[in-house]
């Protein structure tokens, strides 16, 4: 199925909401898809792939469309992998108390939306989800290709987190972003230092850079925090 095109993300004349950009391995999940591939599968020339995104000869996408496409195993082999991601056990709740405060919750990853959108069907979340569309085969193993239609695509990465967040800025929304890794900085950077919450890798590169942010573990402390925060005008 592919992903959520992107397109407007609020009806004409409603008042926009706030929007959270989420990242989703490792930061909606415990577990970093890639990750569980890797410890399951050790796919064929996984070493020389990273060797060759980290060296500049391939981008990330090629990168990990190439460690997907070498999974080899069977439809029940992913489902066990899907189901050991471990998203926040509260996600479907603070999503849902996100939207009465009046906070948007949108997906952009760097992965891919075949293992996404099934990870937020089965803890009962529908959101739009911007991710690298794919298929998986047991002959095939899991084919990724770039989402050369979203109004937020990047060659390198397939989507443009830090598009999708100037996007909501130019539409006047308060944003926030939340995020794990490295391809998360840029995105990061543009929000406010409240707005901003990291962990693992993005933190270590925020705290290289002095930009303040605020450290979460579980993405459910992210939600609860801009829970906190009014979205209503200031009266008189
Ligand atoms: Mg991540």
């Amino acid at each position: 199925m592919p992903s959520t095109p992107g397109g407007s993300d609020a009806s004409p004349g409603e008042s926009l909401p706030g929007l959270l950009v989420t990242d989703f391995d490792g930061t909606i999940t415990r577990h970093d898809f890639f990750n569980l591939v890797v410890a399951e599968f050790a796919p064929a020339h996984l070493e020389r792939y990273w060797d060759d995104y980290e060296a500049g000869r391939l981008t990330h996408f090629e990168a990990l469309a190439g460690i997907f496409a070498s999974i080899r195993g069977s439809e029940e082999q992913m489902r066990q992998l899907i189901r050991r991601a471990e998203p926040d056990p509260q996600l479907a709740e603070w999503v849902e108390r996100l939207r009465q405060a009046g906070w948007q919750v949108v997906v952009a990853s760097a992965g891919c939306a075949w293992y996404i959108e099934q990870i937020l069907a089965q803890a009962g979340v529908t959101v739009p989800v911007h991710a690298n569309p794919g298929t998986f085969h047991p002959q095939h193993g899991l084919r990724m290709t770039l989402p050369t239609d979203s109004p937020v695509f990047s060659p390198t990465l397939g989507i443009d987190k830090a598009a999708l967040v100037r996007r909501g800025l130019s539409q006047g929304r308060q944003v926030a972003f939340a995020g794990d890794g490295y391809p998360d900085v840029n995105a990061a950077r543009l929000v406010p230092a409240q707005r901003r919450f990291a962990r693992h890798d993005l933190a270590r590169a925020l705290q290289q850079e002095r930009l303040p942010f605020r450290r979460f573990e579980r993405w459910s402390e992210v939600a609860q925090a801009l829970c906190q925060v009014s979205l209503l005008p200031p009266r008189g």
